[in-house]
């Protein structure tokens, strides 16, 4: 089996041409859902699926999906499913997304023009709204896919002009029919460009995800009493934002001691902080912060949530101020599953391409799709850890590894010798 890596990049590229934009850093575009760079991304890609002879499916929320049932396989049986994405972040990159896309295409295309039989059918999808850039909603066809987010709520999310999802995929004509059930699939892999440094540091090609990291988000708030800066003795404040500092300094010692104990992945992380009536003459009466805590274990993240109560509630005595966990959001970990794992090193294995297991600190469409079938998750090299940017960058070589190994995995998932 051999995959086509000029024909890969020419699709990247041409792909990365839709909603293209200047850059001295290197290839960079904008494709925000419902934009006409979607309608373009999309209507290109659907070109491709057909040419392969792919029966293509585009459902309520915009996903795509393109099957090819080999004369080897029956026709009924649950198909192996591969892709990504096709939108992107405002001036993100060229790899991030469609190179599982169009990695799946080639995959399918190299199945097709190699002596493998698969026994099940193949498709190759493009979820819908990943980057949640125009919606507000990350991962958000790969939700409705996978049965956690309804197609009714899905099309009335609202873009910043008050559009709602269903009027701009209606605009550009991919407001299909149905919905893409990710449960009727027998096995799902992705292929996704790193977005950090560990396989470059490890000189691997390909990176083999076990889990992907599970993420909840709280808003805590603190209130004490606002009063004059110089009026108000130090021995009797309330002082909001003093009690926050302390709560930003125990978190953090308390995802670095995880660390320590054996735990390389768990982070926690303040990264806002909103402060009344933040003024310099004035002890802040009111501070509200922004918690993100992650991890590839959910006891882990419970852990770290109990060393955030632990540290309000010292706070509250210590401080004589009021203090309140909200949860905003949270995600479970998702566990890559073994087969699919297993079926991606051998395919490594065999083509003498070095592979390097890692969890993912992103979120991806993956992790939802995880809870409904197996699934696994393929990364490729990014150079310097770069992504969400025009200097996003996955030498074409890896590319093509990556694909290859990708291409033999879906074809031994599908049964075929
Ligand atoms: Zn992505």
């Amino acid at each position: 089996m051999d995959v086509d890596q000029t024909r890969l990049r020419e699709h990247l590229l041409t792909n990365g041409m839709f909603g293209g934009i200047e850059s001295d850093e290197g290839h960079g575009r904008t494709v925000l859902t419902g934009s006409e760079a979607d309608r373009q991304a999309r209507e290109y890609f659907l070109d491709q699926l057909e040419s392969l002879d792919m029966e293509v499916r585009v459902d309520a929320v915009g996903n795509i999906a393109g099957r090819w049932t080999p004369d080897s396989a029956d026709p009924e049986a649950a198909p192996v499913a591969a892709g990504s994405h096709l939108d992107s972040v405002p001036r993100g990159g060229i790899f991030d997304g469609p190179l599982g896309v169009y990695g799946a295409l080639e995959a399918v295309r190299a199945i097709q023009e190699s002596d493998r039989k698969p026994e099940r059918p193949i498709e190759v999808v493009s979820f819908t709204e990943e980057e949640g850039t125009t919606f507000g909603a990350g991962l958000l066809g790969s939700s409705v896919a996978a049965g956690q987010r309804s197609v009714e709520d899905a099309l009335a999310l609202e873009d910043n002009s008050g559009t709602t999802l269903e009027t701009r995929l209606e605009e550009i004509g991919f407001q299909g029919e149905g919905r893409l059930d990710t449960a009727e699939w027998d096995a799902w892999l992705e292929l996704h460009v790193e977005q950090s440094t560990e396989l470059e540091k490890a000189g691997s090609q390909v990176g083999i995800v076990s889990a992907i990291t599970g993420l909840t988000q709280y808003s805590v708030e603190f209130v004490g009493e606002s009063n004059h800066a110089g009026g108000a003795r130090m021995a009797g404040r309330r002082d909001a934002l003093v009690a926050a500092a302390e709560f930003i300094t125990d978190i953090n010692r308390a995802a670095r001691e995880t660390v320590a104990s054996g735990n390389s992945f768990a982070v926690a992380t303040v990264g806002r902080a909103d402060v009344e009536p933040n003024a310099t003459n004035v002890v802040p009466g009111r501070v509200e912060l922004g918690l993100d805590v992650r991890d590839t274990d959910s006891e882990t993240i419970a852990e770290l949530l109990d060393r955030a109560r632990q540290s309000l509630a010292r706070i509250e005595r210590e401080h004589g101020v009021e203090t309140e966990l909200t949860e905003l959001h949270s995600t479970a970990p998702a566990e890559m599953s073994e087969r699919c794992r297993q079926a991606v090193e051998t395919a490594s294995t065999s083509h003498g391409i070095e592979t390097l297991e890692l969890r993912s600190g992103g979120g991806h469409d993956t992790m939802n799709v995880a809870r409904e079938t197996d699934a696994g998750l393929l990364f490729a090299p990014s150079r310097d850890g770069i992504s969400h940017s025009p200097r996003e960058w996955t030498d074409w070589a890896d590319c093509a590894a990556c694909t290859l190994v990708l291409a033999d995995a879906v074809a031994t998932l599908a049964g075929a010798e």
